[in-house]
Parts: C-alpha cells; sequence; structure tokens
C-alpha cells in the first residue's frame, strides 16, 4: 500500500492552483515586487480566489497567472440534500479518476468532509469506497483544492473544521495528507484542534501523527474489538491487529494530549450486542477514548442492515454504564449517497441513469426522492467533533 500506489500522474507538468510552494509562485512572479506574492498567497488561502478573480492584481498580471495555475478538480455534479445542510460534489481529475468531498453547513459554521485518495485499498466489507478499488493517491493541493471550494460554498458561514473521512484512507497517503494538514493550518488559519484525520489503523502513521508537529484529532475506524471480526471487516487488521493498534494508539495519545475517537459502524447482529460493547468497553477505556456510534448506511456490496436506532441508543448507555463515552453520529446526507461509506465517485444518481462516465450538468438542489428504509437518521444528535 504506501510507497506502492501510483501517485499523481506525472505528464500533468502543470502544477495545480494549490500544489505550489511559495518558491514556485514567486517563479511565475518574475520582476513583481514581494508584496505581490503575498497577495496571491493570500488570494489563494485566505480568500480561496481564483487569479482571474485577484482583482487587487494589475489584469496582465492576473492574465499570466491564469494561464499557469490550474485547477485539478472538474466538477463533475454537485447533490444537496432536501433539508439544503448537505452538498456533496463529484470531482474529476484530469487523468480520469473521480472522488467526492462533502459539506455540511451547521448554524454559524461549517464542516468539510475530503477525500484523501482516489478510491481506497483498504476493502472494509462494508464501505462504499472500498468496494470499488482504489485509483491513485491525491496530491496536497488536490486535497487543499476540495477545502477551498467548499470554504467559498460555505460562505457566509466560516468552514471550521476539516475531517479526512472521504474517499481512501489518509494515513497510506502521509506525505501529502500532512502536507495539505500543514498548509490549512499555516496559510489557510484552521486550528490543528479542528482537522481530523480518521484512519482504518494504519499503526505506522499513527506513530507519524504523534510525532507531527501539530497535534490533530485522531479517530480510528474500529467497528470491532475482537480480531477474528475484525480481520472481516477490516482486512487490514491482519496487518496490524488490536494489540498493535493499541499501542499506536496510545502513543498517540500520549505524545499529543489529545483525546482519541474510535468510530464504530453499528451493524445489525453483528458488532451490536451487549457482548460487543463490553469488549469494545475494556479496550477503548484504557486509552480515555470516545466512541462515535455511527449507525451503518447502507452500500450496494454488503448486505447487512444497520442497527435499529433504538438500540444503538441502548449501546450508548451500556458503554456509558461501562466506563466509556459515547455519542451517536448524526448522518448527514443518506439520500444523496453522501453519509459515511456511501463515497464511491460513481456519478449523480447511482441508482438513475447516470452511472459512470462524464455525466449530464452539474445537478443543484437535486430534488431527492429516496429515503432508505429505516436508516432515517438526520434527525439524530449532530456530531459534536465534527
Ligand atoms: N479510511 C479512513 C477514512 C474514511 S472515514 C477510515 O476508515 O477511517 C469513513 C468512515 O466511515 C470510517 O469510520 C468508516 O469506517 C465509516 N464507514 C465506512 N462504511 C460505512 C458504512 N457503510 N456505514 C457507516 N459508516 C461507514
Amino acid at each position: 500500500m504506501r510507497g506502492e500506489s501510483p501517485g499523481p500522474p506525472s505528464l500533468l507538468d502543470v502544477p495545480g492552483l494549490y500544489d505550489m510552494g511559495r518558491a514556485e509562485l514567486a517563479g511565475l512572479l518574475p520582476g513583481e515586487p514581494d508584496y505581490r506574492m503575498r497577495q496571491v498567497w493570500d488570494g489563494l488561502y485566505r480568500r480561496g480566489l481564483h487569479p482571474r478573480e485577484m482583482t487587487d492584481l494589475p489584469l496582465p498580471l492576473r492574465r499570466a497567472l491564469d494561464d499557469r495555475l490550474q485547477p485539478m478538480l472538474a466538477e463533475e455534479a454537485r447533490r444537496t440534500s432536501a433539508d439544503g445542510r448537505t452538498v456533496k460534489w463529484l470531482w474529476r481529475l484530469p487523468d480520469g479518476p473521480g472522488l467526492e468531498s462533502v459539506l455540511m453547513l451547521y448554524r454559524d459554521r461549517a464542516t468539510v468532509c475530503v477525500s484523501s485518495q482516489a478510491g481506497c485499498a483498504m476493502r472494509c466489507v462494508f464501505c462504499a469506497t472500498g468496494q470499488a478499488g482504489f485509483d491513485r493517491q491525491l496530491s496536497a493541493g488536490e486535497i487543499i483544492e476540495q477545502v477551498m471550494t467548499a470554504l467559498r460554498a460555505a460562505r457566509p458561514r466560516r468552514l471550521s473544521h476539516v475531517v479526512f473521512m472521504g474517499m481512501g484512507e489518509p494515513l497510506a497517503n502521509f506525505d501529502a495528507v500532512w502536507a495539505a494538514v500543514e498548509r490549512l493550518h499555516d496559510d489557510v488559519g484552521l486550528s490543528a484542534r479542528h482537522l481530523t484525520l480518521s484512519t482504518v489503523g494504519v499503526v505506522p502513521g499513527i506513530h507519524r501523527v504523534a510525532e507531527a508537529r501539530l497535534p490533530v484529532n485522531l479517530a480510528v475506524s474500529l467497528h470491532a474489538a475482537n480480531d477474528t471480526l475484525r480481520d472481516e471487516l477490516v482486512p487490514l487488521n491482519r496487518r496490524y491487529p488490536l494489540d498493535v493498534l493499541a499501542r499506536a494508539c496510545a502513543d498517540y495519545v500520549a505524545a499529543t494530549r489529545r483525546r482519541l475517537s474510535f468510530e464504530w459502524a453499528c451493524i445489525d447482529g453483528v458488532n451490536d450486542r451487549r457482548a460487543d460493547a463490553v469488549e469494545l468497553a475494556a479496550y477503548a477505556r484504557p486509552l480515555g477514548a470516545h466512541v462515535n456510534l455511527i449507525p451503518l448506511n447502507p452500500t450496494p456490496g454488503y448486505a447487512v442492515r444497520g442497527t435499529p436506532r433504538r438500540r444503538v441508543l441502548e449501546l450508548r448507555a451500556e458503554l456509558a454504564e461501562l466506563g466509556v463515552n459515547a455519542t451517536v453520529r448524526a448522518t448527514r446526507g443518506v439520500e444523496i449517497d453522501a453519509a459515511c461509506g456511501q463515497l464511491a465517485a460513481t456519478g449523480p444518481d447511482v441508482r438513475g441513469a447516470g452511472g459512470r462516465g462524464p455525466g449530464p450538468p452539474p445537478v443543484e438542489r437535486a430534488p431527492v426522492a429516496v429515503t432508505p428504509v429505516g436508516l432515517d437518521w438526520r434527525h439524530g444528535t449532530d456530531n459534536p467533533s465534527a
């Protein structure tokens, strides 16, 4: 996985809008005074502007930048939930792969959920991205571009939080993800405490997060607290089993003093019994971890159901009794296939005629008719950590 996967194609020699470092950008501004560089940099990162919108620059310079700085993400489709609070983009990369990002609007702020890879190689059985497979790594700029689009779309709300919970395994694309994290913090001005990396348990990556300069949040997608079941649900567990994972988590907690969280997709009859709660509590308690219970969202390739809501609430209570804090994550965007585990870059409407390939023109506020039976979780508690 790490190192073996193809990166962004080098044949595309034009660097993306957000892939340029300061030195490269300065190279595009020969003979210009220093403050021009700062203007462009601020335009890109503070204001989320495209060079052609930087009206404080002289027109010839604006044009020159416009020719040289190309956005990498082409909007192929955009869907908005019926209540207008969740927006999902399907982006097409210049070399073909698709990826998705999801914007969640709250009253006066917003969270964006970004992809770190086009596709995913982890093959978790219940996840639509895992079912579809891996295309390629994303560059730091391709990750940042997702955030900047969301930042603009969220206005007048402030985009305050970024969660790396879209397509892909962030810690299997560590360098690009970390470069994006640093730029989001240093240049966009987001707080490290509002950046969350979610991993299925790539242990070397967790150690690197523990040692890193910025104390970002770490969420570990656990789903099972015994190796037999976890091997089945999350194939990476065969490489980094639970005891090894627990040591890496302890390292993260000790080094950063941040609270760790575990994601637990509740699957009917699979990991939602009292015995599962007991195992989970025994695993989470020594690490002081918080548990996010996510009712399983439907995906085409996994024929089981999410745990009924009543039982999810009982699980939360059982965990509390066992000394573990848990919250039930409100799932946003189920009806536009934008919820956890549903991102598959399959086009504007996987149920309709859209499908893969170049789709119809971008759709805004697509009428939504499909609500998966028994999975209407939109009225739960909003996840406080997101
Ligand atoms: N690869 C990283 C980042 C993806 S985050 C990781 O696994 O953590 C996506 C989150 O949604 C993970 O917690 C994942 O386990 C969860 N998820 C995947 N499929 C799901 C589904 N069908 N229903 C609910 N949650 C799901």
